[in-house]
């Protein structure tokens, strides 16, 4: 039996943050996570960017960079209120001035106010969008089965009470590995919010077990594990993929299928 619960190399956890609208109190949180050595995905709205030259643009790459610039609408409208063609307008518009800042490919979203609807998101995955994230906290460290409706695990003012649970037994198998923190870095106001945020990065950073991703890397890395090729009786394992990947075996054997090759076990 192969299970795909474990990542890049051959870590059981996954810690990711996800904060939206881009305020310019990102700077201090991003200091914050680059103390720490954590990834996280920023949801920006592209109509603030509208008409600055490249030298500003270049700028605000620079701010994100390391961390993963994503999608959260040109103007921050509701989406499930929304016709087709402005639910295409807000998701495209919003990728090609971000593109222009990050220099890649923007595929990620999150749904501004928590607004989406079936329609609105059959339109943004047309516009290329592979995930997006909700506002609805799911508190039991679940990976999403559906990435259009990736729900994080808590708001940042709810995850000091969650720590423990998460950071014990790191080497166990646990179906529910990913801890994903969501916000807005508008709504850390005063110094005691920034030190209660100082504490959540120094109780999750630093562990050689777990994997701190942004938001992207786990889609991708998901996305590549359903594609392995198995043998009937699970003992060659082919990765056709560009990432290199990790499963475990009979519950037991960490198996390392490098991006490309085939793997034959004994
Ligand atoms: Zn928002």
């Amino acid at each position: 039996m192969i299970q795909f619960n474990v990542f890049p190399g051959g870590k059981k956890r996954i810690v990711t943050f996800s904060y939206d609208d881009g305020s310019e109190n990102d700077k201090r949180l991003i200091s914050l996570f680059n103390k720490y050595s954590l990834k996280s995905t920023f949801h920006l709205n592209g109509k603030k960017y509208a008409g600055l030259d490249a030298d500003a643009l270049a700028g605000i790459g620079k701010l994100y960079s390391g961390h993963e610039i994503a999608c959260h609408t040109l103007s921050h409208g509701w989406c499930a209120n929304m016709p087709d063609i402005s639910v295409l307008s807000e998701t495209l518009g919003d990728r090609i001035i971000l593109e222009k800042i990050a220099g890649y490919p923007v595929c990620g979203m999150s749904y501004p106010s928590g607004s989406f609807s079936e329609a609105s998101i059959n339109v943004m995955k047309s516009c290329g969008i592979v995930y997006s994230r909700t506002t609805v906290s799911n508190k039991n460290f679940a990976l999403p089965e559906n990435f259009m409706l990736w729900h994080p695990t808590c708001h940042h003012r709810e995850a000091e009470q969650l720590i423990d649970a998460f950071m014990e037994n790191l080497d166990s198998e646990w179906k529910r590995p990913l801890f994903y923190i969501w916000g807005h870095s508008h709504e850390l106001r005063t110094e005691q919010d920034w030190e209660k945020m100082e504490h959540i990065c120094a109780a999750l950073a630093g562990n050689n077990k777990i994997w701190y991703a942004a938001n992207i890397e786990i889609y991708r890395y998901m996305t590549a594990c359903r594609q392995l090729i198995i043998s009937a009786d699970e003992n060659i394992i082919v990765n056709p993929t560009s990432t290199d990947i990790w499963v475990e075996k009979d519950k037991k054997d960490i198996i390392f299928i490098p991006a490309g090759k085939t793997v034959t076990l004994d």
